[in-house]
């Protein structure tokens, strides 16, 4: 799954939280990428004003580490939170990137 090709072809619903202007034509380039979330820097073509933005994309998988997995193994709580929480976090940036780019790219 192309990331900034999915970015791309959003950018021109979006506006340019600077300038006004579309997105269609903005510059996206792929800083980095842990597991499904992507850190994208998008260049304004306007006004060349960059920011960062985390993109996550939704991909139904079944859960790697059952539930009843973190009850077991007591050693690995701190590391199974921690997932959580990274979860937590690439829906949420999902949610806010399928309703409003601009809020997301603040
Ligand atoms: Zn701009």
């Amino acid at each position: 799954m192309d990331v900034l090709d999915i970015l791309r072809r959003q950018a021109g619903r979006f506006q340019c939280p600077k300038c006004g202007e579309s997105l269609a034509n903005c510059e996206l380039e792929m800083i980095g990428q842990h597991d499904d979330q992507s850190l994208v820097r998008v260049t304004c073509a306007h006004c060349k004003d960059t920011r960062m933005i985390a993109v996550a994309i939704a991909t139904e998988v079944e859960p790697q580490t059952p539930l009843v997995d973190h009850r077991d193994q007591p050693s690995d709580d701190l590391g199974a939170a921690i997932s959580a929480d990274e979860v937590l976090d690439a829906r949420l940036a999902l949610t806010t990137f399928q309703g409003d780019l601009n809020s997301l790219l603040r």
